[in-house]
Order: C-alpha cells, then sequence, then structure tokens
C-alpha cells in the first residue's frame, strides 16, 4: 500500500453562517457536528486546515451560465429579507457568501492534490451543490461546488476525471452539466424513487447510474455498486477523483429509506482510496453534499475519513 499522503480540511466561517429557515435540515449544526466528532475522535490533529476562497467568476462561468451567476450574485446582500427559490431552497443573508466559498473549496482542494500537497482534500461546505444545475438553483444548493472542481481540473490539463456521488439523492444538477462530455464520468448511487426524481440519466454515455430501492443495506449497496462502477473505471482510468459526500443514505438519516451504516463509508472511503491510488496518483477532492442526522453524518465522515488516515475506526 501507498505510504498516507496528507489531508487536507478545507472550510470557511461563512459556511456556518448560512441558514435557509429555522429548523431546516440543511443547517450550521451539521458542519459543527462533523467538527466536534473529529476532534473528539482526535482526528483533527492529523489534517492540514485551509480557508476556502471564493469561486471566481470564470470559475463558475465553466458550468454555469451567466444569468445563473449574476442571480445568484444579486441576493448578495439581501439584509434580513429572505428570497425564496424552491420550497427547500432560499436565499438568506448568507447564502451567496458561504457558496461562493463552497465552490471556491473544490477549486483550491483541486490544486492541493495536483501540486502533491494532499492526497485527499476533505471540502466541509454548505450549502452543498449536486443539486444545482447549469442555469438553475434548487435543493439546498445554489452553485455545483463538485462541478466547479472538476471543470478546474479539466481546465489545468486533466484529460478524465471521475465524480463519486453516493448521496441518498440523484445529483441532478452535476448529471445536467456534464452529460455527454466524456472526460468526466459520473457514478452514482441513490435511492430510486426519490427528489429530485430526474429521469434524464440513461442515455448518456458518461452517466454510471446505480439506482436503489428504499430498506437497501449495506452488504447489497456494496455489491451493487461495485459491479457497476468497477468496470467503468477501468475503461476510463480517470487522473482525479472527486466526490460529492452524501452521507444520507445512512438508515438512520430523517430524509431517505436507505440503510447504510457507519461502515459502509468507511468501505466506500476505502474502495475510493483503492481507486485513486491505482489510476490517479492517489489524488481525491471531496466536497460535503447532503447528511442530516447529525450523530449519523458525525459518524460516517470520520469513517470515510479513516482510511486516508490510516487509522481505525474509534469506539462509539
Ligand atoms: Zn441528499
Amino acid at each position: 500500500m501507498r505510504a498516507h499522503l496528507p489531508v487536507a480540511w478545507i472550510t470557511h466561517p461563512s459556511c456556518r453562517r448560512h441558514q435557509i429557515a429555522d429548523g431546516h435540515p440543511e443547517s450550521p449544526q451539521r458542519l459543527a457536528a462533523i467538527e466536534d466528532r473529529l476532534l473528539a475522535a482526535g482526528l483533527s490533529g492529523f489534517m492540514h486546515p485551509y480557508e476556502a476562497p471564493e469561486a471566481s467568476r470564470e470559475q463558475l462561468q465553466r458550468v454555469h451560465t451567466d444569468a445563473h451567476i449574476e442571480h445568484m450574485l444579486a441576493h448578495r446582500d439581501i439584509g434580513e429579507r429572505r428570497v425564496e427559490i424552491d420550497g427547500d431552497t432560499a436565499f438568506t443573508r448568507h447564502t451567496v457568501d458561504a457558496a461562493l466559498r463552497a465552490a471556491g473549496a473544490g477549486v483550491l482542494g483541486v490544486d492541493l492534490v495536483m501540486t502533491g500537497e494532499a492526497g485527499l482534500a476533505f471540502c466541509a461546505v454548505r450549502p452543498p451543490g449536486h443539486h444545482a444545475e447549469r442555469a438553475r438553483a434548487m435543493g439546498f444548493c445554489f452553485f455545483n461546488n463538485v462541478a466547479v472542481a472538476a471543470a478546474h481540473a479539466l481546465s489545468k490539463g486533466l484529460r478524465h476525471v471521475a465524480i463519486f456521488d453516493f448521496d441518498l439523492h440523484y445529483g441532478n444538477g452535476t448529471a445536467d452539466i456534464f452529460r455527454n462530455d466524456t472526460r468526466v464520468l459520473l457514478l452514482s448511487s441513490y435511492q430510486h424513487p426519490l427528489y429530485p426524481h430526474w429521469t434524464g440519466a440513461p442515455e448518456a454515455i458518461n452517466l454510471v447510474d446505480v439506482p436503489l430501492r428504499a430498506y437497501t443495506d449495506g452488504p447489497a449497496y456494496r455489491t451493487a455498486v461495485a459491479e457497476a462502477w468497477l468496470p467503468a473505471l477501468e475503461r476510463t482510468r480517470p487522473e482525479l477523483i472527486l466526490v460529492s459526500a452524501g452521507f444520507d443514505a445512512h438508515a438512520a438519516d430523517p430524509l431517505g429509506d436507505l440503510r447504510l451504516r457507519t461502515e459502509d463509508y468507511r468501505w466506500l472511503g476505502q474502495f475510493i482510496r483503492d481507486v485513486a491510488d491505482a489510476t490517479a496518483g492517489g489524488r481525491v477532492v471531496a466536497t460535503l453534499e447532503g447528511g442530516y442526522d447529525l450523530q449519523a453524518l458525525a459518524r460516517s465522515v470520520e469513517a470515510f475519513l479513516t482510511p486516508f488516515l490510516g487509522g481505525e475506526l474509534t469506539p462509539a
């Protein structure tokens, strides 16, 4: 096995200020729970902290329309107003600041792994991004963070990247942005049927989907994704791995009915690390998506990180 490369931890205080509404599941407490858990587990000291920069207009334009970017930026200084996008998504005071940092985190992550300063860069950011389409914010998402990172990597001369999206929900935004772009292999697993009820995937050659019925458990999950993803990875040989790291497929999550356990996220971390070591020089950039049971989220992030840190899971 390769030696462990440094792990970068990228975040920004703005990501803990954004709040769609009181009691909304995509809450600032999510990042607090994760960071408290990693501190208690003794893992924080093994990661190198970085402050996320804001994504630049040029970086956003690679995956979003000018109209979408203008619409987002126009809501930067809205004071105490609340501007609804859909029933679950709204601009509030800190939204645009946080969204720019969340998108910029992935750009920094790509730069850190490309220069060899990190093996894994984990972007502990919110709002999440994978529902944000080229021209539309939706589903708690404003800019598509993982897509901005992938496009940044391609702009640096990489020819093939892979995105793992193991969030409970389908990453319709990432699929919208990269469908039929053969430079980007998008490997998705998700509960089906469920939000966002997207049906556009099957005809696109670079989207490898694993739709899962409600109550799918860890052993069935592992078999299904390995069978679907490994042949595609073998064909593509990605030079960089990106991850839409959502943890809402956990059995304890209130938004869905998949039945993954903490140890399944350790398995996913190891699976992704092995792929990265085999084809991508160990380079992985992961960005936080969903995960709404605070304790399950925090323990699952810890479990996902463990293979990259070379440690064992700490007892509960
Ligand atoms: Zn989700």
